[in-house]
């Protein structure tokens, strides 16, 4: 606590970037253009991830923390962020430290509770506190903190998200966005200034290995795949280097098992492993008093054959990851190295063989993450220069309206970029319609009813027309808020209707994440829905378009053909109100051939009675009135 801080009140609020790590996390903003970290009294700015409860309460976040986590294990959560989004019986997440956790409550959310000096703590109560001591950090050189950009793991699932936007209220931040920790990286680089590319960001931290496959589109960032291995890091490093340091010191088995020893054997490594970054070799006296040798040297060759296999399963997990993403190591753009450990030399050599081209790594791997969150903080407040902003929103869900059998129409699909529009034309499906009723509404399924419902309006006041004869245009447009507008315009009135309808607001990223988790489950059995609804409508359509024109134009019907159409009628109309769309489809088919040569007569009746001495307009209406019964099958029709 500072007691003399002198600063203007009147100070306008700066707009942070937050990296929550597993190892460690940091805070940057962006000071005259150019991200940086914010560094605290030590000078440094990785504040170790971990949280130390005293048994007075007090609450000590960072290297402190790390320094009691020796003597009280049980009180000290280190990694917490592997726990964030957890459920209270994960098998796996009991495994990680010596912790005691709180049975599951027989009410309340499931998640994971840490049993401490008797009192409950969650994760996401300890990444507050973590949180919470960034944003003190912050404040101390920005006096006043605006909103925050915070990263994430680009396969943190819905609730691991919504768990560190937990984190972050409870830390007193106001959270603009969750951006995914590659992407934020690729900003770090300014990536997104370049239009297109595809880049692949091989992240190898303390305990955790992840490489991402994305794609950059006119300023769109995509997660192509995700990858990696929860369990390896540079902790894998520093427990294969104080193996070699043991041996090499005359440890006995028994004595280098010992806890404090493993303890003392783990810092050495560490710390002999960052010089062996700069140096060649790296000579370590030893501490143990009863151990023979007075020294230990590590050249940084074996250290690389230490490391290799470790590095090896870094390769598999990338190649599977390019596979993933449907692409060859040849075709991506560029290669980006993000964590503490890609400071090694022998890792980015590795990485620039396995790829085939030198990765970007001239950015402190330790900061880039929250230099790029930083980046987009600074951008989300509306502090970069106009002509910078990044257009990294799409829309979340898909848009379209309800047409005939209640089927969806989507008109803007899902991860469309925002600002954005597009429109499609419908008719309408009864004669003498004189009004259409418009449902927008949001999700992935195919059924309107299993979508969200965001607006129904009606456009009333067209004049009686023959089915399929109206035209109306409907207009989505998506501005850059997500503020949809819905136009729609009957094309022969002109009469016009225009909706505004809020799409993503309201809608909690669980809920969407909940939507497309629904819509991947329900995939294949809503088409075939889909697809028996829509056969329906189309031969509801088509019967009542045959069943019209054999009784206005019952003289061109030649012997028997009536039957035969007849026969076919019947067959479609109970076919509809079966289950089988295959059917239903085979019985239009049926009737479509039955009905070929009296179609045939239809038009050329349609053409000789319009060239009698009509209007263009009525000529068209009349031909296409004519064509009703083979045009019914290409047409949706609007309820
Ligand atoms: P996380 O993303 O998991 O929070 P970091 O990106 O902060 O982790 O990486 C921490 C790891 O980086 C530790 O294993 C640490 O020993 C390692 N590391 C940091 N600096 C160096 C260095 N100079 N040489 C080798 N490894 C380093
Ligand atoms: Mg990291």
């Amino acid at each position: 606590m500072m007691l003399l801080d002198i600063f203007d009140p009147k100070a306008k609020p700066r707009p942070i970037g937050i990296d929550l790590g597993t190892t460690n996390s940091l805070v940057a903003y962006v000071r005259d253009g150019r991200p940086e970290t914010i560094a605290d009294c030590d000078g440094s700015a990785l504040v170790p991830s971990i949280v130390h409860y005293a048994r007075n309460g007090a609450v000590i976040v960072g290297d402190r923390a790390k320094r009691l986590a020796e003597a009280h294990p049980q009180e000290t959560l280190v990694s917490v962020k592997r726990f964030l989004g957890r459920g209270a019986d994960d098998p796996e997440t009991r495994q990680l430290g010596p912790y005691a956790f709180l049975p599951r409550e027989a009410e309340g959310p499931d998640v994971v509770r840490f049993s401490v000096h008797g009192k409950a703590i969650t994760p996401v109560e300890a990444s507050a506190e973590i949180l919470r001591n960034l944003k003190e950090l912050a404040e101390e050189e920005l006096h006043s903190v605006g909103g925050a950009v915070i990263t994430v793991p680009a396969y943190f699932d819905d609730g691991q998200r919504q768990a560190t936007k937990d984190a972050a209220k409870l830390a007193g931040l106001r959270v603009l966005r969750l951006v995914n920790e590659p992407t934020a990286a690729a900003l770090a680089y300014g990536l997104d200034a370049k239009r297109d590319g595809l880049f692949a960001v091989y992240d190898f931290g303390g305990g955790t290995f992840d490489v991402t496959v994305l794609v950059l589109d006119d300023g769109v960032f995509q997660v192509k795949s995700t990858g990696g291995d929860s369990a390896l890091g540079g902790d894998d490093m520093d427990r294969l280097l104080a193996d070699e340091l043991a041996t090499a010191f005359g440890l006995t088995e028994e004595v280098r098992k010992k806890p404090a020893v493993v303890r003392v054997l783990l810092d050495l490594a560490r710390a002999t492993k960052h010089r062996l970054t700069d140096a060649e070799t790296v000579t370590v006296p030893n501490p143990f008093v009863d151990a023979p040798a007075s020294a230990a040297t590590v050249t940084r060759d074996r250290f690389d054959v230490l490391v290799k296999p470790l590095l090896e399963r870094t390769g598999k997990a990338c190649r599977r990851a390019v596979r993933d993403a449907g692409v060859e190591v040849a075709e991506l753009d560029g290669v980006i190295l993000v964590g503490g450990s890609t400071r090694v030399p022998y890792v980015r050599t590795y990485v620039e063989a396995l790829f085939g081209q030198a990765p970007l790594g001239d950015i402190d791997p330790d900061q880039v993450v929250a230099l790029g969150a930083a980046l987009q903080a600074h951008q989300l407040e509306g502090e970069g220069e106009k002509e910078e902003i990044l257009l990294l929103d799409v829309l979340p869900l898909s848009l379209g309206i309800e047409v005939g059998g209640g089927v969806v129409d989507k008109i803007l699909p899902r991860n469309t970029t925002i600002p954005t529009a597009s429109k499609s034309v419908y008719t309408t499906q009864e004669d003498g319609q004189t009004g259409f009723v418009l449902h927008v509404v949001q999700g992935e399924r195919e059924i309107a009813s299993d979508c969200r419902s965001l607006a129904t309006f009606t456009l009333a006041g067209i004049p009686p027309m023959a089915a399929g004869m109206a035209r109306l245009e409907v207009t989505f447009r998506v501005d850059v808020d997500g503020l949809l507008t819905v136009e729609a315009r009957e094309q022969t009135t002109g009469k016009v209707q225009h909706v505004d309808v809020k799409p993503s607001y309201g809608l909690d990223d669980e809920t969407v994440e909940k939507m497309l988790l629904d819509a991947l489950d329900h995939g294949e059995a809503d088409l075939q829905l889909r697809r028996l609804l829509e056969n329906r409508v189309e031969a509801g359509r088509l019967a009542k378009a045959t069943q019209k024109a054999i009784v206005v134009d019952v003289d061109l019907l030649e012997a028997g053909e009536k039957e035969t159409i007849e026969a076919a009628l019947t067959a479609l109309i109970a076919s509809a109100a079966g289950e089988d769309a295959a059917k239903i489809k085979f019985r239009m088919d049926e009737l479509d051939a039955a009905t070929k040569g009296f179609a045939a007569a239809r038009m050329n009746r349609a053409i000789a009675t319009a060239i009698a001495g009509k209007d263009v307009g009525s000529i068209e209406a009349t031909v296409e009135a004519a064509l009703g019964i083979e045009e019914a099958h290409a047409r949706h029709g609007a309820r």
